[in-house]
C-alpha cells in the first residue's frame, strides 16, 4: 500500500483530510504527524494570548479525523527525499504533504529573539497569557510601573487583533484584582506610516479611533531598532526613543516554518518553498544516491510525490505577479485542492492510467476578503470588495470563523466553552 505522510495539523492539512472522498482512506495508508494531539484555530490565537479564550480553540485530532488515519505526535526536524526526520523517529513516505505553518520573523533586529514573545502556536499564546497575568500580579507587590506597560510590535493584522483584545482583557483583569486601569500603558508600534496596510485610509482611521477608545497608543512611522530587557528602542522622525515595558510581544513579521530552512532538500527563501501551479516544489536538491529519482522527475511531466501547502508555500498570484499573503483562507483552499489531485492520482493508479501534469487543473484562488477584529464586538474589513465596519462586521467574522469549527466538529465546534 502507498504511504501518504502529512506534516502539520493546521488549516491546510485538516481541510485536506476532512474534505477528501472517504473511500480513499482504505486505498492508501494515511499518516499525520503533528507536534500536539490537537488542531488549534490559529486565527483565534490572539484571543488566547490576551486571555479571552483558552481551550475552546482546541480540537483533539482523534475526535475530528477519520479513524483510519494514523496520528503520530512527534516534532518534525528535517525533511529528506524519502524520509522525514523527527524527534522520536524517522518516517518513510511515498507521498508527502508539508503543512507545517509559520514561524516568527525577527528580520535580524537585535534583541527580538531574546526579549520578546511571539504568537506562533497555542502553547506560545498560553505563555503570553501567563506572562501578562504575572506582570499584573508582580505590580501588586512591587508597584513597578513597567509591569503595567505592554508593547505590541507590529501594526499588521495579527498585531491589531491582538492589541485590541489585550486592551479589553487587561481592563477586565485590572478590575478583578484591584489595579487602576488608567495606570496601564498599551503601545502598538508600526514602522510604516499606517497600520493595517491591506485596508484603505478610511478603514485605517476607523481602526485607529477604535484602538484609541480602548486605550491603545498607536505609534506609526516608528522603526524598531532594538529590543532590550524591558525596553524597545524606536526611531521616529530621525529621533531615537526608548519605550519601557516588561511585556513585549512581537507580531511584526512571519515566515514559513524553520523545518523548511533546516532541510537542504528544499530550495527555500524565508523558510518557504517556491511551488508551481500544482503546489509542488519548483526545485528539489537531490543527493548523489537519489540521482535516479531526480532523473525520473525531470524527464516526465508527471506529478511528483511532494506537495507544500499553507504558510510554508510561496505561491505567486499570476494576475498580480506577487506572492499571496499567508492566510487560513488560502491554506484551506490549498488543502482541498491537493486532496482533489490525490484522488485523481490514486484513481488513475488503480485503473492503470498515465496522468500528464499539464492535464490537471492548476491551483486558483480568489480571496473573499478579510475582516480584522478590534476587541470584542467590533471589526473592520473588506468582503466582496465592499468595506464593512462595526458590530455587523464582527458578527460576519464570527459567522465565517464558526464554519470551521462546524466543519470539524458539528455544532460542538461552534459553541465551545473554555
Ligand atoms: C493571531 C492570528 C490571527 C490570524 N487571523 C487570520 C484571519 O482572520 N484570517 C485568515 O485567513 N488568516 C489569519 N491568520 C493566518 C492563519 O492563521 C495562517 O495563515 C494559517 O494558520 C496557516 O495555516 P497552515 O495550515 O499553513 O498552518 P497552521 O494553521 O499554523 O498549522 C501548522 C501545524 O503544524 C504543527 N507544527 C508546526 N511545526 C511543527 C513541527 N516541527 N513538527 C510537527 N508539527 C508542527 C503546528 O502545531 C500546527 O498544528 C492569523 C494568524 C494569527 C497568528
Amino acid at each position: 500500500m502507498k504511504k501518504v505522510l502529512l506534516l502539520g495539523a493546521g488549516y491546510a492539512n485538516m481541510k485536506l483530510l476532512t474534505s477528501i472522498n472517504k473511500e480513499i482512506f482504505s486505498q492508501v495508508q494515511w499518516t499525520l504527524i503533528n507536534n500536539t494531539p490537537y488542531h488549534y484555530k490559529t486565527i483565534a490565537l490572539h484571543d488566547v494570548a490576551s486571555g479571552k479564550h483558552n481551550r475552546s480553540v482546541l480540537f483533539p485530532l482523534k475526535d475530528v479525523l477519520d479513524r483510519r488515519i494514523e496520528i503520530i505526535e512527534d516534532y518534525v526536524e528535517r525533511i529528506e527525499s524519502h524520509t522525514v526526520i523527527a524527534k522520536n523517529g524517522s518516517y518513510e513516505y511515498d507521498y508527502l504533504i508539508v503543512g507545517l505553518g509559520f514561524s516568527s520573523d525577527s528580520f535580524g533586529i537585535p534583541g527580538v529573539v531574546q526579549y520578546t514573545q511571539s504568537i506562533t502556536s497555542y502553547n506560545s499564546a498560553r505563555e503570553i497569557q501567563d506572562k501578562i497575568t504575572q506582570a499584573l500580579q508582580r505590580y501588586l507587590q512591587s508597584k513597578e510601573i513597567n509591569d503595567l506597560s505592554f508593547v505590541v510590535c507590529g501594526g499588521g493584522f495579527t498585531g491589531i487583533e491582538f492589541v485590541g483584545s489585550l486592551a479589553q482583557e487587561l481592563k477586565k483583569q485590572c478590575r478583578s484584582i484591584g489595579i487602576d486601569f488608567s495606570l496601564v500603558k498599551i503601545y502598538c508600534i508600526e514602522a510604516m506610516p499606517k497600520i493595517l496596510p491591506m485596508f484603505s485610509e478610511n478603514l485605517m482611521h476607523v481602526a485607529l479611533q477604535k484602538l484609541t477608545e480602548l486605550g491603545v497608543s498607536v505609534l506609526m512611522g516608528s522603526k524598531i531598532l532594538e529590543c532590550r530587557q524591558g525596553c524597545v528602542v524606536v526611531e521616529q522622525n530621525g529621533k531615537q526613543n526608548e519605550i519601557f515595558a516588561n511585556t513585549i510581544i512581537w507580531t511584526a513579521g512571519v515566515k514559513g516554518n524553520e523545518v523548511i530552512a533546516n532541510s537542504p532538500f528544499f530550495e527555500s527563501a524565508r523558510s518557504k518553498v517556491a511551488v508551481d501551479e500544482w503546489l509542488q516544489p519548483t526545485k528539489l536538491n537531490f543527493t548523489q544516491q537519489d540521482s535516479h529519482t531526480q532523473e525520473i522527475l525531470e524527464s516526465i511531466p508527471k506529478l511528483h510525490n511532494i506537495f507544500i501547502i499553507g504558510d510554508c508555500a510561496a505561491v505567486k498570484d499570476e494576475k498580480t505577479g506577487r506572492f499571496y499573503p499567508p492566510t487560513a483562507q488560502i491554506s484551506a483552499k490549498q488543502g482541498e485542492y491537493v486532496g482533489q489531485l490525490l484522488e485523481t492520482l490514486f484513481h488513475a493508479q488503480k485503473t492503470n492510467q498515465e496522468i500528464q501534469k499539464d492535464s490537471l487543473p492548476k491551483f486558483e484562488f480568489e480571496a473573499r476578503g478579510s475582516i480584522c477584529s478590534i476587541g470584542q464586538g467590533y471589526a473592520v474589513g473588506v468582503v466582496n470588495n465592499k468595506e464593512i465596519k462595526g458590530f455587523s462586521a464582527n458578527c460576519l467574522k464570527w459567522l465565517i470563523e464558526s464554519q470551521w469549527g462546524f466543519a470539524l466538529n458539528g455544532l460542538g465546534g461552534v459553541f465551545r466553552a473554555d
